[in-house]
């Protein structure tokens, strides 16, 4: 049985990204929503793919290949949003269709080189992965992604690997501040990055709380949990479940 409930908040979220498109100017097609499923129970990740969505982010990579195993042959599209260990990237490698939080060279070597050993899909097909480079708009390391100061570097880092398909920027508004003011920073730094990667031009940038901000300021992916899914139950610990 399907959830009412959900389906109001998926009908409610959608019409809000159309609406902020309109205002925009921008066509609604060119936003691709990504719902964030962490901590939710794979049946919600089903009754989501029964509602028509195909696009679903995950921050934990053993939950994230739990799922990505229990629903093999869907042709979900698995997105990696959080951060990641530099020992476990080839295995997030092999379920994930886009990984957002490239955020360092130690990553970028673990991700990258040639396909074929990383022993999933992608690697199996001798796909590249897609990724997004996250930048750090806060002082505050712990937050993930590179410094502005880092950026580009980090980005010529990725365009040099084989294997690794550099999308854009992806960013989180620091709390506090006016997330349409932190989104149209990312957008500038995401022109400047074109200079030297032509093709990397999606942002993905805009959670629950912010996403009309961020398709004002030009976001193509938009990552949102709570606002669709409800309240996150607390964290399970899957190594004893
Ligand atoms: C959890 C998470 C989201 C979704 O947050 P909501 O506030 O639930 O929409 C988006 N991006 C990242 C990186 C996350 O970890």
């Amino acid at each position: 049985m399907t959830d009412p409930g959900l389906v109001e908040r998926l009908a409610g979220v959608r019409d809000g990204i159309a609406d902020a498109a309109r205002s925009a100017g921008r066509p609604v097609e060119e936003i691709t929503t990504v719902v964030v499923t962490k901590f939710q129970p794979v049946s919600l990740v089903r009754e989501l793919f029964e509602l028509g969505v195909r696009d679903f982010g995950e921050s934990r990579h053993q939950e994230a290949q739990a799922k990505a195993a229990d629903l093999a042959g869907s042709g979900i599209r698995w997105h990696f949003v959080g951060q990641l260990q530099g020992k476990k990237a080839r295995q997030v490698r092999a379920y994930s269709s886009v990984i957002h939080s490239v955020d360092r060279e130690s990553l970028v070597t673990a991700l990258g080189g040639p396909v074929g050993t990383a022993g999933g899909t992608n690697a199996d097909d001798g796909v590249n992965v897609d990724c997004f480079v996250q930048v750090n708009l806060t002082d505050d390391p712990a937050r993930g992604g590179v410094s502005i100061a880092n950026l580009a570097p980090l980005v010529e880092r990725v365009l040099e690997s084989d294997g690794l398909t550099l999308l854009g920027l992806m960013a989180v508004a620091p709390l506090g501040a006016e997330p349409r003011r932190s989104f149209a920073l990312v957008s500038e730094l995401g022109a400047q990055m074109r200079q030297i990667a032509p093709d990397a031009r999606y942002l993905s940038m805009g959670m629950s709380q912010d996403y009309a901000a961020a398709i004002a300021e030009g976001a193509t992916h938009l990552r949102i949990g709570t606002a669709i899914t409800g309240n996150r139950p607390a964290p399970v610990n899957l190594k004893t479940s």
